[in-house]
Protein backbone atom coordinates (compact mmCIF):
# COMPACT_ATOMS: atom_id res chain seq x y z
CA UNK A 1 0.00 0.00 0.00
CA UNK A 2 1.02 3.89 -0.92
CA UNK A 3 1.74 6.25 1.78
CA UNK A 4 -1.47 8.30 1.97
CA UNK A 5 -0.48 12.05 1.93
CA UNK A 6 -2.34 15.07 3.27
CA UNK A 7 -5.80 15.64 1.83
CA UNK A 8 -6.46 11.47 2.21
CA UNK A 9 -9.38 10.89 4.73
CA UNK A 10 -8.54 9.01 7.59
CA UNK A 11 -11.86 7.13 9.27
CA UNK A 12 -11.77 6.38 12.86
CA UNK A 13 -13.92 3.98 14.69
CA UNK A 14 -15.00 5.20 18.21
CA UNK A 15 -15.93 8.91 18.80
CA UNK A 16 -15.04 8.86 22.46
CA UNK A 17 -12.21 11.29 23.35
CA UNK A 18 -9.39 9.59 21.68
CA UNK A 19 -11.24 9.75 18.10
CA UNK A 20 -11.48 13.56 18.98
CA UNK A 21 -7.82 13.65 19.57
CA UNK A 22 -6.65 11.58 16.39
CA UNK A 23 -9.13 14.00 14.53
CA UNK A 24 -7.51 16.80 15.74
CA UNK A 25 -4.15 15.58 15.08
CA UNK A 26 -4.82 14.23 11.48
CA UNK A 27 -6.78 17.63 10.84
CA UNK A 28 -4.20 19.28 11.54
CA UNK A 29 -1.67 17.53 9.57
CA UNK A 30 -4.42 18.12 6.74
CA UNK A 31 -5.96 15.08 6.78
CA UNK A 32 -9.53 14.78 6.06
CA UNK A 33 -12.06 12.25 8.75
CA UNK A 34 -14.66 10.06 9.58
CA UNK A 35 -15.87 9.02 12.94
CA UNK A 36 -18.25 6.14 12.98
CA UNK A 37 -20.14 6.01 16.01
CA UNK A 38 -23.84 5.49 17.33
CA UNK A 39 -24.02 8.92 19.42
CA UNK A 40 -24.97 11.62 17.23
CA UNK A 41 -22.73 13.82 20.26
CA UNK A 42 -19.97 11.94 20.51
CA UNK A 43 -16.79 13.36 21.31
CA UNK A 44 -15.40 13.05 17.90
CA UNK A 45 -18.04 12.65 15.49
CA UNK A 46 -18.99 16.69 16.67
CA UNK A 47 -15.38 18.15 14.89
CA UNK A 48 -14.86 15.34 12.39
CA UNK A 49 -15.40 15.99 8.57
CA UNK A 50 -17.61 13.27 8.21
CA UNK A 51 -19.28 11.85 11.16
CA UNK A 52 -21.37 8.48 10.52
CA UNK A 53 -23.80 7.76 13.16
CA UNK A 54 -24.54 4.02 13.26
CA UNK A 55 -23.63 0.78 14.89
CA UNK A 56 -20.12 -0.54 15.03
CA UNK A 57 -21.85 -3.68 13.25
CA UNK A 58 -24.29 -1.87 11.20
CA UNK A 59 -23.68 -3.14 7.64
CA UNK A 60 -24.73 0.31 5.60
CA UNK A 61 -22.68 2.54 8.58
CA UNK A 62 -19.60 0.23 7.94
CA UNK A 63 -19.77 0.84 4.22
CA UNK A 64 -20.79 4.31 4.79
CA UNK A 65 -17.36 4.64 6.50
CA UNK A 66 -15.46 2.73 4.01
CA UNK A 67 -17.23 5.18 0.91
CA UNK A 68 -15.78 8.15 2.96
CA UNK A 69 -12.00 6.82 4.50
CA UNK A 70 -8.74 5.80 2.68
CA UNK A 71 -7.52 3.63 5.71
CA UNK A 72 -9.32 3.22 8.90
CA UNK A 73 -8.48 2.94 12.81
CA UNK A 74 -10.07 2.72 16.08
CA UNK A 75 -10.34 4.38 19.45
CA UNK A 76 -12.32 2.26 21.32
CA UNK A 77 -11.28 -1.22 21.83
CA UNK A 78 -14.27 -2.98 22.73
CA UNK A 79 -15.19 -1.86 18.81
CA UNK A 80 -16.38 -5.68 17.88
CA UNK A 81 -12.49 -7.37 16.57
CA UNK A 82 -15.25 -8.63 13.82
CA UNK A 83 -15.91 -5.06 12.65
CA UNK A 84 -12.65 -4.88 11.66
CA UNK A 85 -12.14 -7.58 9.88
CA UNK A 86 -15.09 -6.24 7.81
CA UNK A 87 -14.07 -3.08 6.76
CA UNK A 88 -10.39 -4.60 6.33
CA UNK A 89 -11.88 -6.54 3.11
CA UNK A 90 -12.31 -2.76 1.74
CA UNK A 91 -9.95 -0.67 3.47
CA UNK A 92 -6.29 -0.46 5.01
CA UNK A 93 -7.38 -1.31 8.49
CA UNK A 94 -4.63 -0.66 11.45
CA UNK A 95 -4.49 -1.79 14.27
CA UNK A 96 -5.78 -5.46 12.51
CA UNK A 97 -8.44 -7.56 13.46
CA UNK A 98 -6.16 -10.20 15.07
CA UNK A 99 -4.22 -7.96 16.96
CA UNK A 100 -7.41 -6.31 18.61
CA UNK A 101 -9.00 -9.42 19.64
CA UNK A 102 -6.43 -10.66 21.71
CA UNK A 103 -5.92 -7.52 23.58
CA UNK A 104 -9.59 -7.54 23.90
CA UNK A 105 -9.74 -10.74 25.93
CA UNK A 106 -7.32 -10.59 29.11
CA UNK A 107 -7.06 -14.57 29.13
CA UNK A 108 -5.39 -14.04 25.46
CA UNK A 109 -3.64 -11.45 26.38
CA UNK A 110 -1.83 -12.93 29.12
CA UNK A 111 -1.09 -15.99 26.68
CA UNK A 112 0.67 -13.40 24.48
CA UNK A 113 2.80 -11.81 27.51
CA UNK A 114 4.03 -14.87 28.30
CA UNK A 115 5.13 -16.26 25.48
CA UNK A 116 6.95 -12.95 24.73
CA UNK A 117 8.41 -13.87 28.14
CA UNK A 118 7.04 -11.08 29.82
CA UNK A 119 5.83 -12.08 33.30
CA UNK A 120 2.31 -11.87 34.52
CA UNK A 121 0.44 -11.93 37.76
CA UNK A 122 -0.13 -15.45 38.90
CA UNK A 123 -3.43 -16.06 37.63
CA UNK A 124 -6.51 -18.39 36.74
CA UNK A 125 -9.03 -18.60 34.08
CA UNK A 126 -12.76 -18.87 35.39
CA UNK A 127 -15.05 -20.67 32.63
CA UNK A 128 -16.97 -22.75 34.66
CA UNK A 129 -17.47 -24.59 37.89
CA UNK A 130 -14.66 -26.85 37.85
CA UNK A 131 -12.30 -24.18 37.10
CA UNK A 132 -13.92 -22.03 39.95
CA UNK A 133 -13.48 -25.19 42.41
CA UNK A 134 -9.55 -25.62 41.47
CA UNK A 135 -8.77 -21.60 41.70
CA UNK A 136 -4.92 -22.12 44.62
CA UNK A 137 -5.42 -20.89 47.68
CA UNK A 138 -2.54 -19.08 46.84
CA UNK A 139 -4.56 -16.68 44.41
CA UNK A 140 -6.45 -14.80 47.35
CA UNK A 141 -6.25 -12.39 48.16
CA UNK A 142 -7.03 -11.27 44.48
CA UNK A 143 -9.04 -9.36 42.13
CA UNK A 144 -11.65 -11.04 39.45
CA UNK A 145 -11.41 -9.25 36.20
CA UNK A 146 -14.10 -10.03 33.17
CA UNK A 147 -12.02 -11.38 30.77
CA UNK A 148 -14.00 -9.16 28.37
CA UNK A 149 -14.93 -5.78 28.28
CA UNK A 150 -13.86 -3.77 31.11
CA UNK A 151 -12.56 -0.51 31.66
CA UNK A 152 -12.00 1.93 34.10
CA UNK A 153 -12.07 -0.64 36.62
CA UNK A 154 -15.64 -1.55 35.52
CA UNK A 155 -15.89 -5.81 35.67
CA UNK A 156 -13.86 -6.15 38.95
CA UNK A 157 -14.20 -7.21 42.49
CA UNK A 158 -11.64 -7.62 45.22
CA UNK A 159 -11.94 -10.97 46.57
CA UNK A 160 -10.46 -12.25 49.82
CA UNK A 161 -12.21 -15.60 50.65
CA UNK A 162 -13.30 -18.62 48.31
CA UNK A 163 -17.24 -16.95 49.47
CA UNK A 164 -16.03 -14.01 48.31
CA UNK A 165 -14.85 -15.33 45.02
CA UNK A 166 -17.51 -17.41 44.41
CA UNK A 167 -20.30 -14.49 45.22
CA UNK A 168 -18.29 -12.27 42.93
CA UNK A 169 -18.25 -14.77 39.92
CA UNK A 170 -22.44 -15.13 40.66
CA UNK A 171 -22.15 -10.99 40.68
CA UNK A 172 -20.49 -11.42 37.30
CA UNK A 173 -23.45 -13.29 35.65
CA UNK A 174 -20.69 -16.15 35.91
CA UNK A 175 -18.75 -14.72 32.86
CA UNK A 176 -15.52 -16.04 31.54
CA UNK A 177 -13.03 -14.63 33.79
CA UNK A 178 -9.95 -13.73 35.18
CA UNK A 179 -8.81 -14.07 38.91
CA UNK A 180 -5.31 -12.47 39.45
CA UNK A 181 -3.52 -12.72 42.91
CA UNK A 182 -3.20 -8.92 44.45
CA UNK A 183 0.09 -7.59 44.43
CA UNK A 184 1.98 -5.19 46.64
CA UNK A 185 2.33 -2.36 43.78
CA UNK A 186 5.40 -0.02 44.53
CA UNK A 187 4.61 1.80 41.84
CA UNK A 188 2.41 1.52 38.38
CA UNK A 189 4.16 3.04 34.83
CA UNK A 190 3.42 2.51 31.17
CA UNK A 191 4.59 2.59 27.56
CA UNK A 192 3.08 4.07 24.40
CA UNK A 193 4.95 2.84 21.48
CA UNK A 194 3.62 2.95 17.71
CA UNK A 195 4.88 0.55 15.09
CA UNK A 196 4.79 1.23 11.11
CA UNK A 197 4.08 -1.52 8.19
CA UNK A 198 7.72 -1.53 7.87
CA UNK A 199 8.07 -2.81 11.42
CA UNK A 200 10.01 0.25 12.46
CA UNK A 201 9.22 0.98 16.31
CA UNK A 202 9.24 4.17 18.30
CA UNK A 203 8.45 4.76 22.17
CA UNK A 204 7.56 6.94 24.35
CA UNK A 205 9.28 7.36 27.42
CA UNK A 206 7.54 5.59 30.71
CA UNK A 207 5.16 7.15 32.28
CA UNK A 208 4.41 6.89 36.25
CA UNK A 209 0.89 6.35 37.01
CA UNK A 210 -1.35 6.94 40.11
CA UNK A 211 -4.71 5.13 39.95
CA UNK A 212 -7.80 6.16 42.30
CA UNK A 213 -10.73 3.49 42.76
CA UNK A 214 -9.19 1.50 39.15
CA UNK A 215 -9.57 5.01 37.13
CA UNK A 216 -6.51 6.40 36.01
CA UNK A 217 -5.87 9.97 38.43
CA UNK A 218 -2.39 11.30 37.42
CA UNK A 219 0.78 10.62 35.23
CA UNK A 220 4.28 11.96 36.35
CA UNK A 221 6.76 11.78 33.33
CA UNK A 222 10.17 12.90 33.56
CA UNK A 223 13.79 11.41 33.95
CA UNK A 224 14.01 9.03 36.40
CA UNK A 225 9.79 8.82 37.45
CA UNK A 226 10.73 5.15 37.26
CA UNK A 227 14.00 3.35 38.11
CA UNK A 228 15.96 3.49 35.23
CA UNK A 229 17.06 -0.15 34.98
CA UNK A 230 13.02 -1.16 35.42
CA UNK A 231 11.80 2.16 32.45
CA UNK A 232 14.55 0.35 30.06
CA UNK A 233 12.81 -3.40 30.69
CA UNK A 234 9.22 -1.93 30.43
CA UNK A 235 10.50 -0.49 26.92
CA UNK A 236 11.88 -3.58 25.85
CA UNK A 237 8.83 -5.74 26.92
CA UNK A 238 6.53 -3.21 25.14
CA UNK A 239 8.45 -3.22 22.10
CA UNK A 240 8.61 -7.15 22.30
CA UNK A 241 4.45 -7.30 22.54
CA UNK A 242 4.07 -5.00 19.84
CA UNK A 243 6.85 -7.03 17.14
CA UNK A 244 4.86 -10.47 18.79
CA UNK A 245 1.59 -9.23 17.58
CA UNK A 246 2.82 -7.63 13.99
CA UNK A 247 1.44 -5.14 15.31
CA UNK A 248 0.70 -1.61 12.82
CA UNK A 249 0.03 1.37 15.42
CA UNK A 250 -0.32 2.73 18.32
CA UNK A 251 -0.07 0.58 21.20
CA UNK A 252 -0.28 1.17 25.32
CA UNK A 253 1.28 -1.52 28.11
CA UNK A 254 0.93 -1.06 31.79
CA UNK A 255 2.89 -2.64 34.23
CA UNK A 256 3.26 -3.10 37.61
CA UNK A 257 6.31 -2.60 39.60
CA UNK A 258 6.25 -4.51 43.04
CA UNK A 259 7.90 -4.05 46.46
CA UNK A 260 10.61 -6.29 45.59
CA UNK A 261 11.84 -4.64 41.94
CA UNK A 262 10.42 -6.72 39.66
CA UNK A 263 8.20 -5.47 36.71
CA UNK A 264 4.61 -7.58 35.82
CA UNK A 265 2.76 -6.34 32.50
CA UNK A 266 -0.66 -5.84 33.40
CA UNK A 267 -2.75 -5.42 29.98
CA UNK A 268 -2.55 -3.54 26.98
CA UNK A 269 -4.17 -0.65 24.73
CA UNK A 270 -4.25 -1.51 21.12
CA UNK A 271 -5.18 2.22 20.57
CA UNK A 272 -3.41 5.64 22.55
CA UNK A 273 -3.70 5.67 26.00
CA UNK A 274 -4.76 8.13 28.78
CA UNK A 275 -1.52 7.84 30.36
CA UNK A 276 0.01 9.15 26.93
CA UNK A 277 -2.24 12.46 26.80
CA UNK A 278 1.03 14.46 28.22
CA UNK A 279 2.45 13.69 24.52
CA UNK A 280 0.38 16.61 22.97
CA UNK A 281 2.47 19.39 25.20
CA UNK A 282 5.37 17.57 26.39
CA UNK A 283 6.94 15.79 23.55
CA UNK A 284 7.62 16.82 19.54
CA UNK A 285 5.55 14.01 18.55
CA UNK A 286 2.16 13.15 20.49
CA UNK A 287 0.48 9.58 20.60
CA UNK A 288 -2.01 10.92 18.36
CA UNK A 289 0.51 12.10 15.41
CA UNK A 290 1.99 8.50 15.65
CA UNK A 291 -1.69 7.13 15.31
CA UNK A 292 -2.23 8.99 12.42
CA UNK A 293 1.76 7.96 10.98
CA UNK A 294 0.75 4.44 11.17
CA UNK A 295 -2.14 4.46 9.70
CA UNK A 296 -1.02 7.14 6.69
CA UNK A 297 2.59 4.56 6.35
CA UNK A 298 4.33 8.33 7.44
CA UNK A 299 7.65 7.77 9.01
CA UNK A 300 8.03 7.28 12.15
CA UNK A 301 10.90 8.89 14.50
CA UNK A 302 11.54 8.57 18.13
CA UNK A 303 9.96 11.67 19.71
CA UNK A 304 11.61 13.89 22.28
CA UNK A 305 10.29 15.11 25.20
CA UNK A 306 10.69 18.74 25.66
CA UNK A 307 9.22 19.32 29.20
CA UNK A 308 8.91 17.15 32.54
CA UNK A 309 5.07 16.79 32.58
CA UNK A 310 2.34 15.87 34.63
CA UNK A 311 -1.53 15.17 33.57
CA UNK A 312 -4.26 15.03 35.72
CA UNK A 313 -7.35 13.29 34.61
CA UNK A 314 -10.56 15.58 34.91
CA UNK A 315 -13.19 13.49 36.17
CA UNK A 316 -16.97 14.35 36.33
CA UNK A 317 -16.74 14.34 39.95
CA UNK A 318 -14.89 17.80 40.16
CA UNK A 319 -18.03 19.39 38.22
CA UNK A 320 -19.84 18.30 41.59
CA UNK A 321 -17.38 19.53 44.09
CA UNK A 322 -19.22 22.57 44.96
CA UNK A 323 -22.99 20.83 45.66
CA UNK A 324 -25.22 18.59 44.29
CA UNK A 325 -25.89 20.74 41.22
CA UNK A 326 -23.44 20.70 38.32
CA UNK A 327 -20.86 23.28 38.31
CA UNK A 328 -17.72 24.09 35.88
CA UNK A 329 -14.46 24.28 37.92
CA UNK A 330 -13.27 27.51 37.56
CA UNK A 331 -11.09 27.19 34.56
CA UNK A 332 -9.79 30.49 34.66
CA UNK A 333 -8.37 30.07 38.16
CA UNK A 334 -6.51 26.89 36.44
CA UNK A 335 -5.59 28.86 32.84
CA UNK A 336 -3.76 31.49 35.74
CA UNK A 337 -0.82 28.94 36.67
CA UNK A 338 2.29 28.88 34.31
CA UNK A 339 2.33 25.64 32.00
CA UNK A 340 -1.16 24.87 32.09
CA UNK A 341 -2.67 22.85 29.15
CA UNK A 342 -6.38 22.28 29.15
CA UNK A 343 -8.09 19.55 27.25
CA UNK A 344 -11.94 19.13 27.64
CA UNK A 345 -13.49 16.57 25.53
CA UNK A 346 -17.16 18.60 24.48
CA UNK A 347 -19.16 16.14 26.53
CA UNK A 348 -22.48 17.34 26.98
CA UNK A 349 -23.53 16.44 30.69
CA UNK A 350 -21.22 15.55 33.44
CA UNK A 351 -21.16 12.32 35.43
CA UNK A 352 -19.61 10.74 38.45
CA UNK A 353 -16.08 8.75 37.01
CA UNK A 354 -16.48 10.16 33.58
CA UNK A 355 -13.73 11.38 31.84
CA UNK A 356 -14.42 14.88 31.05
CA UNK A 357 -10.70 16.23 30.27
CA UNK A 358 -7.20 16.47 31.19
CA UNK A 359 -4.76 18.77 32.55
CA UNK A 360 -1.09 18.97 31.69
CA UNK A 361 1.59 20.48 33.00
CA UNK A 362 4.55 21.45 31.61
CA UNK A 363 7.87 23.06 33.35
CA UNK A 364 11.15 23.97 33.56
CA UNK A 365 12.40 20.92 36.23
CA UNK A 366 9.89 18.19 37.48
CA UNK A 367 10.06 20.23 41.12
CA UNK A 368 8.44 23.15 39.63
CA UNK A 369 5.69 20.94 36.93
CA UNK A 370 5.24 19.40 40.75
CA UNK A 371 4.55 22.40 42.86
CA UNK A 372 2.10 23.95 40.24
CA UNK A 373 0.21 20.61 39.62
CA UNK A 374 -0.27 20.59 43.31
CA UNK A 375 -1.76 23.89 43.00
CA UNK A 376 -3.94 22.86 40.32
CA UNK A 377 -5.10 19.96 42.14
CA UNK A 378 -6.27 21.83 44.99
CA UNK A 379 -7.74 24.70 43.21
CA UNK A 380 -10.07 21.61 41.82
CA UNK A 381 -10.30 19.90 44.70
CA UNK A 382 -8.61 16.43 43.19
CA UNK A 383 -7.10 14.93 46.23
CA UNK A 384 -2.70 15.54 46.63
CA UNK A 385 -0.48 12.81 45.23
P1 LIG B 1 -8.19 0.44 32.28
O1 LIG B 1 -8.97 1.67 32.51
O2 LIG B 1 -6.71 0.65 32.42
O3 LIG B 1 -8.55 -0.34 31.07
P2 LIG B 1 -9.13 -1.85 33.71
O4 LIG B 1 -10.53 -1.72 34.11
O5 LIG B 1 -8.80 -2.67 32.53
O6 LIG B 1 -8.51 -0.44 33.57
P3 LIG B 1 -6.90 -2.93 35.27
O7 LIG B 1 -5.88 -2.16 34.55
O8 LIG B 1 -6.88 -4.40 35.16
O9 LIG B 1 -8.39 -2.42 34.96
O10 LIG B 1 -6.87 -2.56 36.82
C1 LIG B 1 -7.12 -1.24 37.25
C2 LIG B 1 -6.22 -0.92 38.43
O11 LIG B 1 -6.49 -1.81 39.54
C3 LIG B 1 -4.75 -1.12 38.14
O12 LIG B 1 -4.21 -0.02 37.45
C4 LIG B 1 -4.20 -1.30 39.56
O13 LIG B 1 -4.16 -0.06 40.24
C5 LIG B 1 -5.27 -2.14 40.22
N1 LIG B 1 -4.97 -3.58 40.03
C6 LIG B 1 -5.38 -4.35 39.00
N2 LIG B 1 -4.91 -5.61 39.10
C7 LIG B 1 -4.16 -5.65 40.22
C8 LIG B 1 -3.41 -6.69 40.89
N3 LIG B 1 -3.34 -7.94 40.41
N4 LIG B 1 -2.79 -6.37 42.05
C9 LIG B 1 -2.87 -5.11 42.55
N5 LIG B 1 -3.57 -4.10 41.98
C10 LIG B 1 -4.21 -4.35 40.83
MG1 LIG C 1 -5.68 -0.76 33.19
Amino acid sequence: MTVLLPGATLGVMGGGQLGRMFVHAAQRMGYFTAVLDPDESSPAGRVSHHHVQAEYLDEIGLARLCGHSDAITTEFENVPADALARIAEHRFVAPGAAAVSIAQDRALEKAHFTRCGVPVAPNAVITNEEELAAVADDLLPGILKTARLGYDGKGQVRVKTRDDLRAAWEGLSRADCVLEKMLPLAFECSVVVARGRDGTVVNLPVQRNLHRDGILAVTEVHPGCVPEALAQRAVQATRTIAKGLDYVGVLCVEFFGLADGSLVVNEMAPRPHNSGHWSMDAADVSQFELQVRTLAGLPLVQPRQHSPSIMLNLLGDLWFARGADEATPDWAAILALPGTHLHLYGKLSARKGRKMGHLTLTGATPEAVRATALQAAQLLGIPAF
